[in-house]
Order: structure tokens, then sequence, then C-alpha cells
């Protein structure tokens, strides 16, 4: 089958690669139908030394069940499945929890013998635990929607409730990526009065806008925290949504929470200490957040998507087929798009389509063998 390896920095390539197939009996094998580049792949994408073996790319993603292992209780064949960007099993502690991104059992995607979903099909460990079954089609409208609760939409909403937005606060979201940008929904959703979106891209901003923030500020540095401060009469806000994990992002989301306020941070960090932290202490601000539960959220923000009151797809600004997946990290990382969809329905020729169907006919037959030996 095909799927993304990156080789190094700016090295990202389409290969052949071992067809995904069934291991242990609570796996689930997806073929996968649409999938999408994360913020996160971009730091590899900037630093990978070349030289290293490839790495398999990929952790958002959407696809049809083709075949479950003899554990497996609640998805089976056929399925439309939602997976969220890391897998658990849903019965340890931490995931009875609602913090199924520490799962006792759970882990990433594209490393050992787990696949990455950038690509044509992915193993999933702990099927029951991990995908959430949609009541939707694989084709529907909604799916670049959908998409997102894999990853950003969910990260969004993370970095909201870490921050503790609630009805009548005023939220700062500093970031306008697509998790900045989801982030501005959560904060709305959740009832946030003012939503002062840091960011300093049109094109963000304007959907941005869109989503609900109610100023810009597109200084940065010590003039941004002097225009938060500004428009909040001198005393910050409520809450502040770290969205991007760099020093300067940090140090500005936790000099414009206000006294007694909190950060939610979901921006990868790019450092091993938290600055400004002495007047961070005398402020009274919680930090908060981490990696999203996001498989805590998918039940949650779900019907909110399916019924169409929020639509963080539209963060997704350019459609590219499996091929074209290496340009889709250049136009990511040029900032010529906020987020790519993958869609892998999207072909050119005739005889890809019957090369993959050829190659999920053998991993159907492959699979039968490991699991349900008759
Ligand atoms: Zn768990």
């Amino acid at each position: 089958m095909r799927a993304t390896v990156m080789y190094g920095a700016g090295d990202v390539r389409i290969e052949d690669v071992p067809e995904a197939r069934l291991i242990e009996p609570t796996d689930a094998l997806v073929a996968v139908t649409c999938a999408a580049i994360c913020g996160s792949d971009l730091w590899p994408y900037k630093t990978m030394e070349p030289g290293e073996a490839g790495r398999r790319m990929g952790h958002e993603f959407i696809g049809i069940v083709e075949a479950v292992g003899t554990d497996v209780q609640t998805v089976k064949a056929g399925d439309v499945v939602v997976s969220p960007f890391l897998w658990s099993d849903g019965t340890c502690v931490f995931c009875q929890e609602g913090l199924q991104s520490d799962c006792l059992h759970g882990g990433r995607y594209g490393s050992d013998d787990v696949d990455g979903g950038q690509g044509e099909a992915v193993r999933v460990p702990q099927a029951d635990g991990t995908l959430v079954v949609l009541p939707v089609g694989a084709d529907d409208a909604l799916m670049p929607s959908v998409l997102t609760l894999s990853d950003v939409m969910g990260t969004g909403h993370h970095a909201a409730v870490a921050a503790d937005v609630g009805p009548g606060t005023t939220v700062a979201v500093v970031g306008d990526g697509a998790v900045g940008l989801c982030g501005v929904i959560a904060a709305k959703r959740l009832g946030a009065e003012r939503i002062i979106l840091l960011g300093s891209y049109p094109d963000r901003i304007a959907l941005g806008t869109e989503f609900g923030a109610t100023d810009v500020v597109s200084e940065r540095g010590d003039e941004a925290v002097e225009r938060v401060r500004e428009l909040t009469d001198g005393l910050g806000a409520h809450s502040v949504l770290e969205c991007v994990g760099l020093e300067e992002s940090t140090l500005t989301a936790l000099q414009i929470a206000r006294p007694g306020g909190a950060v939610g941070r979901v921006g990868l960090p790019q450092e091993d200490s938290v600055p400004d932290a002495i007047a961070t202490f005398f402020k009274n601000v919680t930090i908060g957040g981490g990696p999203a539960p996001v498989r805590a959220y998918i039940e949650e923000l779900l019907p909110d998507v399916l019924e169409g009151t929020i639509a963080p797809g539209r963060v997704f600004d350019r459609v590219v087929g499996l091929d074209e997946v290496p340009d889709g990290y250049r136009a990511m990382n040029d900032r010529e798009a906020i987020k790519v969809l993958i869609d892998l329905e999207k072909e050119d020729a005739d005889d890809r389509v019957d090369h993959r169907r050829a190659q999920q006919d053998r991993r159907r037959g492959r699979a039968g063998d490991r699991v349900a030996p008759i």
C-alpha cells in the first residue's frame, strides 16, 4: 500500500510500504478515506536530520473498517470511524478519568509497527477504546469538520477547558493556526463574552473573526501584551489559550493572563522551562493543558458538528490526493495553506483505484487468516 514517509527536513515521499494488517485481537484494520497534515508534522519537516530511518507520518484520519480482531466489540467491518490522534484502551484508570492521552496501554500512530494516518490503511490498536463510529457516510459533506475532531478541534477545546473558559469570560487566544482558530470556536461555544485573537495572517484572522473573535491583536511581544492590556482595562484576560508552543508565545500568554486567571497550553513546548515563572506566581495564574485527550471530547463535540452549530472544517483550505501530500507539507510550511486535507479518493488515474482495490482485497484475505481461523 502507499503511505507518507518523511526522510528528513523538507523530504516527504509517498512510498509503497508493507500492507497494514491485523496483529493483535484488539486491532481494527481501517481503510483511510480522508486524513490531514498537522501543524505538529511541520516540526520534523523543519528539523529532521536526513539519514535517519524514514518516519511514517500522520495521526488524523477517518476511514472505513475493513476487518477487526476477535476481541473487538464496538466496531465492525463497514463502519465509518474517526480516530483520535492517540490510541487508547478506554478502560484503564486514566481513560476512565477522561485522560485518554495518558492511557496506560495507549500510544502513537506512526511508531513501531503502527501505521501512520497519511496512507491507504492503518492498523488501529485498542480499537474499542480508540475508534468512534460515525452516524454518517464517509462521503458526507460534514467530513472535514468531523476530521478536525481527531486533533485540532479537540485540542482547541482542551485549551479552552484548561484555561477555564466559561460564560461571560474574556478570552485571549495566542496563535492563528488551525488549533488557535478551533480554540476561538471552543471559547465561543463555552460562552466567552470577548475573544481576543493574537495573530497576524489576514486569511486566518478573517476566519477567526467569523468563528467568533471579537478583537484582533497583530502586534507581537511587549506590544501585543500592551494591546491586550488596553483592550481589557489594564487587567488582562481571564483565560488564555496558548496554541503555538514557542518561548515568545508562551511568555505572551502568561503576561496577558489577569491575576487569578488561567493559561491553557496546547502548543507543543519548544523550550524546557516555563518563562516568567516569578511574575506568574505572584499573579496566582494557573498553568494547565498538555496533549489533548481528544477521545474524551469527540462525543461531546460531534453532535455540534453534525448539527452544524460549529464548522471547524473550515480550517481546511486545501485538498490534496495522496500523491500530492509532499506539496501539501510545503504549502502548510510556506503558510500558503492553513491546513491541508488529504482526500484518498482524489485520484487522477483509474489504474490507481484498481491498484488500491487489489491491495484492499489482499489485506482482507490476510486479515481473515489471522483472526478468524475456521
Ligand atoms: Zn487507557
